[in-house]
Parts: structure tokens; C-alpha cells; sequence
């Protein structure tokens, strides 16, 4: 049986719990473009003569990040889109991929510039796994916090931030779905990280980072990959094969389960952290930044984090 959407009559194509709403192709498209429009309005504005990045890994929520800023703002000839692609070097996923992030990118017309880790860091990321017997360790249970995907993504978006920065970009775009943003808000919670994520979290910039911000984060994940499927977009074929989030999943399959349960609950989980963020903000200490000594990007410490990362992948040898 064929359930007709909510505004139109026509067949629709998705059922969305939260709102009651059954969609067609159309208006689901259009209630996504609505939904991060307001995200970008409320939250991000958008200035005159502005250069936005976009982190685009070539997965399906960086597409659609990339896709819609170019819808939004691809016309205004004050504003510039550059896709950033950083290549961490894994074999078999990352080469695969990036091919696929420039055929995108030809596709669209949007600059693209692409970084890799054996050029920033002269390793690629499959050589610091082995080096550093990350897997192991990790799955050993003798590293609980630092997996692959800890060291990985700390020095991903190092480059990003320091690529964004050469450009004079004053945004740098995220391709966070509703979903991540649940589970990174649920996870740094279990971890006694709230300092953290609030620092982090801000709409301001801290001083010497590009602003990141999240269009995608009141989209669903199932509705992302809806979109990117209607529209073409690039998927991401296979896994990372070092992706060991082991808690991440945890938190996400619980997530999952309250959301069948109680509709919803995403949306509050973020919604709530939105609501708390200027409060715990304003109790924060300072936390003035430095220029690490090593690298010379800014940090709040002598030393940042991918250094020190760096640094001891050199000092175990
Ligand atoms: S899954 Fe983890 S290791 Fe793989 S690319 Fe993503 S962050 Fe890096
Ligand atoms: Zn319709
Ligand atoms: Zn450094």
C-alpha cells in the first residue's frame, strides 16, 4: 500500500517518527534544505565576502555538506567554496575514496585542495597503526582511550585547520549528522570530557582556529544517506579498516534503541547541550592559547596534541 505524503498526496518515500510526517521525494528534499538552512541562519551566519571550507572526506555527510553549501551559497559571487580533502594514507579505503572527492568536486566546480598525511607528517596513518601497534594495543584493552581513530582524528583536523587558515577561510564546514552529534555529546559525557566539548562547541572562534560548524547536525543519519542517494552523491563503499570505536558503537546501537523507542531523543540529547553550553561556558576558566613549540600551530598547551601524538610514535621506536 502506497502511503501519500502529508503535504502533497503523492507517494512518499520516507516516514519521519520524530515529526509524524510521511514524506514524497520532493518535500522530504525540501524540508532537508529548510531544516539546514535554519541551522546555518540561527546558529552560523553567513557575512558578506566570506571563504567557507568544507571537510570533504567523499563519504555521504560531507557530500551533502559540500552539496548544499554550494546550493545555498554557490551563486553569491562575495562568497568561495573550497573542499579540503585530506588523504590519511590507508590502503584499499582513503585511495579509493579521494578519487572519488575530485570527480565530485570537477562535477560541482568547487576548488578543491587535497592534503595527505605523508606530506604534513611524513607517515601515513596505516604506517603509524603498525608502528605503533595501535590495533593491538587497543583492542588488547591496554590503550582504552587512544584507538586508531583518536590519533587519526586529531591529526586530521590539525591540516584542516591549518589549510582553512592559509585559504583565509572563516568557516570551516563539518559534515556531522544529528546522529554524531547525539553519540560525541553522549560519549564525552561517559567520559567526564564536558570541559571539552563545551570549549569546542562554541559559535565563536577560539583564537587562531578556523570556526567549525555543523549545518548537518539536526539531520538525522538515515535521512542524510537518503538525500545523498536521491542526488547521486557519493557513498562510502567499503570501511576503514582501522576504525575500533568500540564505545562509540556502544553508544550509538543505545542511542538507536531509545530513539525506536522514544522519538526524539536525539534531538533532545542536542538540543539540551545547546541549552547548556553558554552556561557552562561562562563558569570555564580562560584557557589562553599558545603556539606549540614544535609545530608552531596554536594549542592550549607548550605542545599540541598531534605532536605530542607525533612525538611519541618517534620516542617508542
Ligand atoms: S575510521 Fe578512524 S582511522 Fe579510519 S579514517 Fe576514520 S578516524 Fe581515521
Ligand atoms: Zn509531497
Ligand atoms: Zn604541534
Amino acid at each position: 500500500m502506497t502511503i501519500p505524503c502529508r503535504k502533497c498526496g503523492r507517494p512518499a518515500i520516507i516516514y519521519q517518527k520524530y515529526s509524524g510526517l510521511h514524506l514524497c521525494r520532493d518535500h522530504f528534499c525540501e524540508d532537508i534544505e529548510r531544516k539546514v538552512k535554519l541551522t546555518i541562519r540561527q546558529k552560523y551566519p553567513v557575512g558578506k565576502n566570506e571563504t567557507i571550507a568544507v571537510a570533504f572526506s567523499g563519504g555521504k555527510d560531507s557530500s551533502v555538506a559540500l552539496y548544499l553549501m554550494n546550493m545555498i551559497f554557490g551563486q553569491r559571487r562575495d562568497i568561495r567554496i573550497v573542499a579540503i580533502t585530506i588523504d590519511e594514507g590507508i590502503e584499499g579505503y582513503r585511495n579509493l575514496s579521494v578519487e572519488r572527492t575530485r570527480e565530485f568536486t570537477k562535477k560541482l566546480g568547487i576548488e578543491h585542495i587535497v592534503r595527505s598525511y605523508k606530506e604534513e607528517y611524513g607517515k601515513t596513518m596505516d604506517e603509524i597503526v603498525s608502528e605503533k601497534n595501535l590495533k593491538e594495543n587497543f583492542s588488547s584493552g591496554e590503550r582504552k582511550e587512544i584507538g586508531p581513530c583518536s590519533y587519526c582524528g586529531v591529526l586530521r583536523k590539525k591540516i584542516l585547520n591549518r589549510v582553512a587558515s592559509e585559504i583565509g577561510a572563516s568557516k570551516l564546514v563539518i559534515g556531522h549528522n544529528l546522529d554524531d552529534e547525539a553519540q560525541t555529546i553522549m560519549l564525552n559525557h561517559l567520559r567526564g570530557d564536558v570541559e571539552k566539548m563545551v570549549r569546542f562547541s562554541s559559535v565563536t572562534p577560539l583564537e587562531n582556529f578556523v570556526l567549525r560548524i555543523k549545518p548537518l547536525r539536526k539531520i538525522p543519519e538515515r535521512e542524510v544517506a537518503l538525500y545523498a542517494r536521491l542526488h547521486d552523491m557519493p557513498m562510502e563503499l567499503t570501511a576503514c579498516p582501522h576504525s575500533y570505536g568500540a564505545l562509540r558503537k556502544e553508544v550509538r546501537g543505545m542511542l538507536n534503541n531509545f530513539e525506536i523507542s522514544h522519538p526524539g531523543t536525539k534531538y533532545s540529547l542536542v538540543r539540551g547541550f545547546d541549552t547548556l553550553v553558554p552556561m557552562v561556558a561562562a563558569a570555564l576558566p580562560e584557557s589562553p592559547m599558545t603556539i606549540c613549540r614544535i609545530c608552531g600551530e596554536p594549542c592550549n598547551d607548550n605542545v599540541c596534541q598531534a605532536c605530542r601524538m607525533l612525538e611519541k610514535t618517534v620516542m617508542d621506536e
